[in-house]
């Protein structure tokens, strides 16, 4: 039986896990948390920091196939460790994740539109930034849902950030239609499926409502599949691959990429016959990939630790339409620790109105 190697704990570990476990494979996870939720659905576990190359080096050596699930590890160590062992999406797409200046940098390169953007090193590049109010400041790196953003109205927006040893990327604010998440997945055997579009609602920078979105216009979606596969082929990216986009007036704007399976698709799980962790799975192992058919209608929302009292009332009021997925995780606040999928769209003005 082959052995899979998952570095990185979390939910999304988690759900890899689960989807290795019902193929029929074992999995090894490899976290630097004792108590990370996938640690009890693997079938072994290893504790060990992101950048113990011994350690880690003696996690792959078990591994028949080694897949990560976030994107901020140490990618010179995954590189070392890719040449010996087969960790089939590389260091690659990491370097490019990790850094929002080299995804802004590879959207330049591939022609693919993006909102206007300017890197910012220090204070003293505020001085002579190009890019008109409303922008936002976004550290380079280790910064996601929001975190180490600042939105710039006017010049006083600018006594709140934290400048030291921080370098950021300007951005104009892009006052969007909407938000779009598309999840693509290549096979090692260069097989790709894209799912049907997903829709972001967030909330104060957090991912908070998706819906499986059929009826974008024609042309949004082809532009931004086409985004996607250029990505896909010049970086040489396998496994999933998701990458958001905002849409206004029929165009599409790049804003970030991730390299593994998303957030946006764990409703796949439920509404989808073959979820993306189903086939980032088959991706790295050459199987065939499954279908994107979509089985049923749903939605999902993000619950956050604030939220879990509510959610948990939800689901005993109208626990025949929804399911809930508990990550396991201690209920801090704006921390995600599961989340719920309601397969009667009926709730979700429900759910727009009062998940705030
Ligand atoms: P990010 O961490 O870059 O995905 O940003 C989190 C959320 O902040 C996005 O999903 C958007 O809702 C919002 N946001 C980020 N960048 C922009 C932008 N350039 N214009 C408008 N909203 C943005």
């Amino acid at each position: 039986m082959k052995t899979i190697g998952i570095i990185g704990g979390g939910q999304l570990g988690m759900f890899l896990a689960i989807a290795a476990y019902e193929m029929g494979y074992e999995t090894i996870v490899y976290d630097c948390k004792e108590d990370c939720c996938a640690k009890n659905i693997a079938s072994k576990f290893v504790l060990g920091s992101f950048d113990d190359e011994q350690k880690l080096e003696s996690f792959a050596k078990e591994c028949d196939v080694i897949t990560y699930e976030f994107e901020n590890i140490n990618s010179d160590l995954v590189k070392k460790l890719s040449l010996k062992y087969p960790i089939v999406q590389t260091e690659k797409p990491l370097v490019l994740s990790s850094s929002r200046l080299n995804e802004r940098k590879m959207a330049n390169k591939l022609n693919i539109n993006q909102p206007k953007w300017q890197f910012i090193e220090s204070k003293e590049d505020i001085k002579n930034i190009e890019i008109t109010y409303p922008y936002l400041l976004k550290s380079d790196s280790l910064g996601y849902d929001g975190k180490g953003q600042y939105m710039i109205n006017c010049e006083s927006d600018l006594d709140k950030v934290v400048f030291d040893n921080v370098v950021y990327l300007a951005e104009k604010k892009i006052d969007f239609d909407y938000e779009l998440s598309i999840i693509a997945c290549r096979s090692i055997n260069d097989e790709i499926i894209i799912y049907e579009p997903f829709v972001n609602d967030h909330h104060k920078g957090i991912l908070n409502i998706t819906l499986i979105q059929q009826a974008i216009k024609p042309e949004i979606l082809k532009q931004a599949n086409q985004a996607i596969e250029k990505i896909m082929a010049d970086e040489n990216i396998y496994g999933i691959l998701c990458c958001e986009f905002f849409i206004k007036d029929n165009k599409i704007y790049f804003n970030e990429m991730a390299p593994r399976p998303h957030n946006s698709g764990h409703i796949t799980m439920d509404t989808h016959y073959i979820s993306q962790y189903e086939n980032h799975l088959r991706a790295i192992l050459g199987l065939p990939l499954g279908t994107t058919k979509i089985k049923c209608s749903g939605f999902m929302v993000n619950v956050l630790g604030q939220d879990v009292d509510k959610t948990k009332e939800f689901v005993q009021k109208h626990g025949s339409v929804c399911k809930y997925y508990d990550y396991h995780k201690e209920a801090k606040y704006n921390r995600k620790v599961g989340h719920l999928i309601v397969f009667d769209d009926d709730y979700l003005k429900y759910f727009k109105e009062t998940w705030k």
